[in-house]
């Protein structure tokens, strides 16, 4: 990774570029500095914009294992070093970035020339020596030389050590991958943890995935080592998950390999075959040819134990003929071997036998301590017991049973052992073939208590796998419901200004009907009046009954309008408030009601009222309307009294309108403050059922409720609040 603004200055759209690359965000990078480029005027700009381009399709292509990318990566570079030829520095990152994408493309020498000269020409005075190092450090890995890598890394963490202000996050991140990733190679354990932890707290600190993800790979493998199964494969699926969303495919095969042979490590073969199968169907174009006999051999392995032979042997084969076109003679020597086993246990001798010779001739040729070799001599201790040379089946036996020791391959070692009773047995040596079955014993049950406990730790795996999921699907459910929840208001909120609209527009048309109509009916009605005054004499009593019907209508058809019209306005203007003393609106509404008042000698009472900030227009129009009904509404014989009384209940005034009148019955206690809803016929109680809704009106306008609370037959409260 090469950071462009610690060492060139570069315009705002290629630094975010920089960012984005450095989170790995490649596609996003890849548009804008598409964009940048088409914008850019200058070629300096241009330069920088194609060297970013380069480095995105460097590590897309890296990341996918895609040569093409890589060679498109190339291309830009090369046109990058070209328009900014003067710019040194500038030159000097882009052959940096070159000389990886030909490590990537596995021209190591190109990769090494690159690197050496840039080094020389910095000649130790700028950071950007220390990245060539580095990067030299990769090619001799490369090549397999690991003292050279070794050296080359330990050389460039003396240079930051001699400058210690080249110790930026970004180099001491580059230092650390490469020693632990050199000391992962020589399975150095304690290494690998020593330089990965800090590598992940710095990656976390800053942002840059990638190496996150390897630093959490590392460590996986660390505790993987050291049997803490558990958060070796916690890590290894954080890696995982993360290495997917950036797209590091390299990664993501890796972890799915560690993962699958933990699983196997753990006896929980079904797992372990799944992700085995897995990475073969996914990743087979990105896997190095080693690491696919790896697989196939460990699939082999599941399978034998197992006891599917078939099987086995058919991955086995797989991985033999992997290890002849690579020409790799020691896993060929292995594969053989392994088949070996697998053909003595379906019983063919003869097969055991030739592959047997076949890879003990290679073994030999090889000459070091190859592994497999157990499995090897174990087979032919099986194979001379079989034709009866129990000599040197015995001698086979015990050679195989010490190499096993030294592998720690405890499997072959309770082979050997068991292979070894079998021999005493044939050679009537019951006395230590006794003994040697005891020994049998003892290591199958050290081994079955090892597959108990590994199997706990399967479990352990499993549930706490199973938690993180389950957390995981409650937090998308959470975040469904939640985005549900944003659709409902979203959706809430529109309908209430579809409401709001439509009310206003039935206000308006309220108020337009009921104002034209009353100039109609006040034509109908003086016209009647004139033609009964005219015609008065000749009318016969019928024709009485009817004029009278025609002038009820009338007059009921304009309190109604009137009434309509009442309630269309309230709210029409914008309110205002002022400082209104209740006890006055109560007053004044008592003086529109008089003539009623005397009639039905009502006893109106008020308790001190309280003065608040309001509309008195509105509030006197509610009292009215109350008071009204309670005096309407009373009980046959007994004389209205009406009680108002009000109380402060946190912010808001209660405040009481109590009458002894006729009551309303429970089921009608929200009907009644809807528009031309009566419980009487006119005849019994005369009205227009508009009266509580204007009420209701009046209250929401006032920023209050209104409800009633009644016993059916002993009279009604209406209760309403008015913020103070
Ligand atoms: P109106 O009084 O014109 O009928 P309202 O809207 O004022 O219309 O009242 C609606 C109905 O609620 C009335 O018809 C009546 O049945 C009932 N009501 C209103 N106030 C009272 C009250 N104080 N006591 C009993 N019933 C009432």
């Amino acid at each position: 990774m090469t950071q462009l603004h610690s060492s060139y200055p570069t315009s705002e759209i290629w630094q975010e570029v920089e960012t984005l690359l450095l989170q790995r965000s490649l596609k996003k990078a890849l548009k804008i500095t598409e964009l940048g480029l088409q914008q850019a005027f200058s070629d300096t700009e241009k330069a920088i914009g194609l060297f970013l381009k380069g480095s995105i399709l460097h590590v897309a292509g890296r990341y996918q294992g895609n040569r093409g990318l890589l060679e498109d990566a190339l291309t830009h570079l090369r046109d990058a070093l070209e328009l900014g030829a003067t710019q040194l520095d500038f030159c000097q990152l882009v052959q940096l970035e070159q000389g990886y994408v030909w490590l990537y493309l596995q021209s190591d020498d190109t990769a090494l020339a690159h690197f050496e000269t840039l080094f020389q020409a910095t000649s130790e005075k700028k950071p950007i020596a220390f990245r060539a190092l580095i990067g030299i450090s990769y090619v001799w890995e490369s090549k397999n030389d690991f003292q050279k890598a070794l050296g080359t890394v330990r050389a460039a963490g003396e240079l930051l050590k001699k400058h210690p202000q080249w110790s930026s996050d970004a180099n001491l991140l580059e230092l650390y991958r490469q020693l632990a990733h050199l000391h992962l190679k020589r399975q150095e354990y304690a290494k690998i943890a020593e330089y990965s932890q800090p590598m992940l707290e710095i990656s976390r600190r800053i942002g840059t995935i990638e190496y996150e993800v390897t630093a959490l790979c590392n460590l996986a493998i660390v505790h993987s080592f050291n049997s803490e199964y558990l958060p070796s494969m916690q890590f290894f699926l954080e890696s995982d998950e993360k290495s997917r969303r950036i797209g590091f495919r390299y990664n993501s095969a890796n972890c799915t390999i560690n993962i699958g042979t933990i699983y196997a490590q753990l006896y929980n073969y079904e797992q372990a075959l799944e992700k085995y199968r897995m990475v073969l169907t996914d990743y087979r174009d990105i896997l190095s040819d080693s690491r696919l006999m790896a697989i196939n051999n460990n699939i082999g392995n599941i399978y034998f134990m197992m006891e599917d032979l078939p099987l086995s042997l058919a991955y086995f084969e797989e991985c033999l003929r992997l290890a002849q076109v690579a020409g790799n003679r020691q896993m060929t020597a292995y594969a053989l071997a392994q088949m070996g086993r697998n053909y003595l246990a379906m019983g063919d001798a003869d097969k055991a036998f030739d592959t047997g010779k076949k890879s003990a001739d290679l073994m030999n040729e090889l000459g070091r301590m190859v592994n497999g070799k157990q499995i090897n001599l174990l087979n032919s201790a099986h194979l001379q017991l079989l034709f009866g040379n129990t000599t040197t089946a015995y001698r086979f036996a015990l050679q195989g049973i010490a190499v096993a020791r030294r592998m720690r391959d405890v499997i072959s070692e309770l082979r050997g052992l068991k292979l070894l009773s079998d021999i005493l047995k044939k050679e009537k040596d019951y006395r230590r073939a006794l003994r040697c079955q005891a020994i049998v014993s003892q290591l199958r049950d050290e081994i079955a208590k090892t597959q108990r406990n590994r199997q706990m730790i399967d479990l352990e795996i499993k549930y706490s796998l199973r938690d993180k999921r389950r957390r995981i699907e409650e937090l998308t459910k959470e975040n469904r419901y939640q985005g549900q929840l944003l659709e409902q208001s979203k959706q809430i909120a529109k309908q209430n200004e579809e409401l709001q609209q439509a009310n206003e527009e039935l206000r308006q048309f309220a108020y337009i009907t009921s104002h034209d109509l009353k100039e109609p009916l006040r034509m109908i009605g003086s016209f009647t009046q004139i033609i009964h005054n005219q015609f008065k004499a000749k009318m016969d009593d019928n024709n009485k009954i009817y004029f009278q019907y025609i002038n009820e209508g009338v007059t009921r058809m304009n309190s109604l309008l009137d009434a309509l019209l009442q309630y269309a306005t309230i709210g029409k203007a914008e309110i205002e408030r002022e400082s209104v003393k209740l006890d006055n609106v109560v007053q004044l509404a008592c003086q529109n009601l008089h003539v009623k008042i005397q009639e039905t000698e009502a006893h109106v009472e008020a308790d001190k009222l309280p003065t608040l900030l309001s509309v008195s227009s509105l509030l006197i129009q509610l009292f009215q309307n109350l008071i009204g009904n309670a005096i309407k509404f009373r009980r046959e014989a007994f004389a209205p009294v009406v009680l108002i009384s009000a109380e402060l209940q946190g912010d808001e005034y209660l405040i009481r309108v109590q009458d002894n009148g006729i009551g309303i019955q429970p089921e009608h206690r929200d009907r009644i403050f809807v528009i031309f809803q009566r419980l009487h016929t006119r005849q019994k109680y005369e009205g227009t059922g508009i009266g509580l809704a204007i009420c209701y009106k009046i209250v929401q306008r006032l920023g209050g409720r209104i409800w009633v609370e009644s016993e059916d037959g002993f009279g009604s409260t209406f209760c309403f609040t008015l913020p103070k």
